[in-house]
């Protein structure tokens, strides 16, 4: 079964063509600036990586290029539209009322508008797809993959905040996290690597890239995780604060003259560790070059990073009374190596040992902590949209 997976956002759409019996990535490709001039659409399927440049006025004329490209005769890679058997949807906010993924149909594309409140710059960027999709397929089987979905097993004492609960009952006020396809591709995968069952594990996931959640998943269920009601709690992140005072926002909106819309924009983009290190970046790579070369800003911006996510692992320690496996995924979890050692540093008093020579890897499934450590640290690259191939087949073959 060959499945389309997309992945809408307002201006640009992420795809991959995967063959789900072999789990082979057949093509993937990227359409950006859609609804802007200078719209770019680069693809790769068996050969070369191509880039080209193309108008692209909205997102149906986006998956329209996307269909030709995998059904060209030179660069495609299927003969026609009819060897598309599913199409699969990253949709970022199911609310409390998608806790798996669905089958879309009318009802469901309702339902998930109705979550458009919570997710209002990503859901109706994610239902432009489906809508486009549907209109240039209309009789191929999609199915909405939803990035809050995994945590909805979260009880309510880790879901509620401290805050009056006619807000959870009027407006569903909560914490809902995100990455969910993520963490329970990663937790899910740790064990299996490990060659134990996940109902006897309890697995904290470090899913550190430019959004950075952590999660606790207790004998394979999420019972807490670091994002929030949005993508902006818990950790410091590329250019998201992550947890603060709240009472900061009226203060600095007062001090510098901003409106709330304005402080979420710095809050969103201009925080993290781009912030901290005083505009050096928000990539974890140059960051590591300029406290190289002596800036002391970056330093602390990658210190800071480090000790937030170590804290995060005591909590979920706690919350879950105990821990076997620690697992670092994403772009920063995968490759950055001198974070995990820094993370890793806290984390003495679990009885954690960290393998200098083992974790001296980038991008692939390792085991990193050595022989005598009580916990298992573990990279294991997570990939997402394999995640929502497989959740897609599963809706559709209705296993
Ligand atoms: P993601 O959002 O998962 O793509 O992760 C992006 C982050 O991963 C960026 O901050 C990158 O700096 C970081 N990253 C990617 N590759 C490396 C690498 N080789 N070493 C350090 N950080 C990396």
């Amino acid at each position: 079964m060959n499945v389309l997976v997309i992945n809408c956002g307002s201006s640009s759409l992420k795809y991959q063509l995967i063959n789900a019996d072999s789990e082979e990535v057949l093509a993937k490709g990227l359409c950006e600036r859609i609804g802007i001039d200078g719209g770019m659409h680069t693809y790769q399927g068996g050969g070369e990586k191509t880039k080209t440049e193309v108008d692209m006025p909205n997102h149906t004329k986006a998956v329209q290029l996307v269909l030709d490209a995998l059904t060209d005769p030179k660069a495609g890679v299927i003969g026609s539209l009819s060897e598309i058997d599913a199409v699969g949807h990253r949709i970022v906010h199911g609310g409390e009322r998608f806790s798996d993924s669905v089958l879309i149909d009318d009802e469901v594309i309702s339902a998930i508008e109705e979550c458009n409140d919570l997710a209002p710059l990503h859901n109706p960027a994610n239902l432009i797809g489906v809508r486009s999709c549907r209109d240039l397929m209309p009789d191929v089987p999609m199915v909405a993959v939803f990035d809050t979905a995994f945590h909805q097993t979260m009880p309510p004492k880790a879901y509620l905040y401290g805050i009056p609960y006619e807000y959870y009952r009027k407006y569903k006020v909560r914490r809902y996290g995100f990455h969910g396809t993520s963490h329970e591709y990663v937790s899910a995968r740790t064990a299996q690597f490990l060659g134990k069952d996940i109902k006897d594990m309890k697995i904290i996931v470090c899913h550190l890239g430019n959004g950075a959640s952590i999660s606790a998943v207790k004998y394979g269920k999420c019972v807490d995780t670091s994002m929030g009601m949005t993508p902006l709690e818990g950790l410091i992140m590329g250019t998201r604060s992550g947890d603060l005072d709240p009472a900061i926002l009226e203060f600095i909106s007062r001090k510098e003259d901003l409106t709330i819309a304005q402080m979420l924009g710095i809050l969103n983009k201009k925080s993290g560790v781009l912030g901290l290190s005083d505009g050096v970046s928000s990539d974890f790579r140059d960051l590591a070059q300029a406290a190289q070369d002596g800036n002391a800003q970056a330093s602390t911006a990658l210190e800071t990073y480090a000790y937030r996510v170590a804290k995060y692992i005591g909590a979920y320690v706690a919350a879950m009374d105990g821990v076997d496996a620690i697992t670092f995924t994403a772009g920063v979890g995968e490759n950055n190596i001198s974070a995990r050692a820094e993370i890793c540093s806290y984390l003495t008093y679990l009885g954690t040992k960290i393998d200098d020579e083992k974790n001296n890897i980038r991008g692939e499934e390792r085991v990193i902590s050595s022989d005598g450590s009580k916990v298992t640290l573990l990279v294991i690259p997570t990939d997402e949209e394999m995640s929502i191939a497989r959740q897609t087949v599963e809706k559709v073959s209705g296993r």
